[in-house]
Order: C-alpha cells, then structure tokens, then sequence
C-alpha cells in the first residue's frame, strides 16, 4: 500500500445500505406504511384451491387441478393416491378444514358433560368435553336447556329483564337471575353456532363423497361403451342389447 499513487479518483458518495438508499428516495408519507393489497388483488398471491385453506397456493396444476395448491394440501393430494376427481376431494378438503375450526374453536372453551349426568339423555356423553358439532348441539339443547329452565321459573333473559327493568331494577333476586341467563343462552347460542358450522363441514363431506363417486361414473362409463359397442367379439351379442350404438348396424 504505497501513499504515493499517481491518480486517485472520488467515489461517490455511497449510501449506507440498500435501506437507507430506498428511504432516501421515498416521500414522507410512504414511509413506514405496508402496502394491504385489497382481497382479490393481483398483487396478492394466488390463494389454495381448497375453499377455506388460508395458505397461498404454490403447487402448479397437477393432474386435473385447474388452480394451484398449498404446499400442505398438495402434499396431502399425494398421501391420498393423487385422486383423478379434484372437484370431490376439494369438497372433502373443506369439510375437514371446518370441522378441525369447529373442534379448535370448542376445545379452548373447556366445556365438559357433568359426571355423573344429570339428564338421561346425557348419560353416554357424561365426564367428556364437547369438542365436536354432535356434543356442542347436546350439550347447548339437553344440558343448558334445563340448567337455564331452571334458573327463573322457565323465563327467558329478556322475560326476566323486562321484569327488572318494570320493577326499577331494585330486584338482586331478578338481577342475578339475569346475568345467569344472559351467560347461559350466549353460551347457548355459540354452541348451536358451531353445531351450525359442523353441520356444513358433514354436507360438504357427503357432497365430496357424492361427487367422487360422480367421477367415478364418469370414469366408467367410455369403459362400458368400449366393453358394450366397440368390442369386436361381443358383435353378436350386443345388437340385442344396444340395438342403437352401431352405426354401421344402420348402414348394412
Ligand atoms: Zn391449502
């Protein structure tokens, strides 16, 4: 490294980081602000084809697929013999996605059938937590029902709140009663909610399982038309059968 070198040549003035050039360069106002593209946008990736999956989807079409999948259905599309009818297992897919929302949705509440249970109807559930549609509908209409019967008389919240209320809300009696009912039928009514929302994951299963078995018709039927008109040692036999599939039937 020798001091004395004949021509030296300014650099110019380099800014920091890549950061710091784009800072520089961008007004006041967009700093800072992320940029939400609206749903929809082409600026957003495209979504999985499994209604309801939240991942972007990668995988490009395979197979019959027209869209893409996520990394995690795409993987599980293989695990499943990469299935010929997409529309049926993407049906299937939803169901599932739903019902695991239902079940993550109602595991946290930590709801739990009396043991022993205090209603006949109850006895096989007693002791479990109503972590699916089936036992949140149960335990909203067989447990609470009653449980809230009970608490004034067969009143409603609004019965005994309007009650309250005429009486200048004076009554402790009416007071407790009402917060007691307001919790029980909200509880209620989130239960029959997910009971709702688990019912739409079991008709959409069944609608994946009737549309498999669509495709599957579907699958079948060149074979039969190939079994039934096109072989030629079946001639004689398939006339009787199928007097319209020969178009050369109609020529001779
Ligand atoms: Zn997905």
């Amino acid at each position: 490294m020798s001091a004395s070198r004949p021509l030296t040549v300014a650099a110019p003035e380099r800014p920091v980081s890549w950061r710091a050039a784009l800072e520089a360069a961008v007004r006041d106002e967009f700093r800072g602000t992320p940029l939400v593209p609206p749903p929809g946008s082409s600026l957003l990736p495209a979504a999985c084809a499994v209604p309801g999956c939240v991942r972007t989807g990668f995988t490009a079409p395979w197979g019959r697929f027209q869209a893409r999948l996520c990394h995690g259905h795409a993987d599980r599309w293989i695990a499943d013999g990469r299935p010929a009818d997409s529309a049926g297992w993407v049906a299937a897919q939803t169901a599932l996605l739903v019902i695991s929302v239902v079940r993550n949705q109602l595991a946290p509440q930590k709801i739990f059938f009396p043991k022993p249970a205090e209603y006949a109807s109850l006895k096989p559930y007693a002791g479990q937590q109503v972590v699916n549609g089936t036992q949140a509908k149960l335990y909203a209409n067989d447990q609470l029902g009653p449980d809230l019967n009970k608490v004034a008389g067969g009143k409603t919240y609004s019965q005994v709140s309007a009650e309250w209320i005429a009486g200048g809300m004076k009554s402790a009696t009416l007071a407790s009663q009402r917060t007691t009912l307001f919790t029980g039928e909200t509880l209620k009514g989130l239960l029959l909610n997910a009971w709702g929302w688990a019912q739409i994951g079991s008709i959409a299963i069944l609608a994946g399982i009737l549309l498999i078995v669509f495709g599957g018709i579907l699958f079948t039927l060149p074979v039969l038309n190939w079994l039934l008109n096109l072989r030629p040692e079946l001639e004689t036999t398939k006339s009787q059968r199928i007097p319209q599939a020969l178009p050369d039937a109609a020529t001779s």
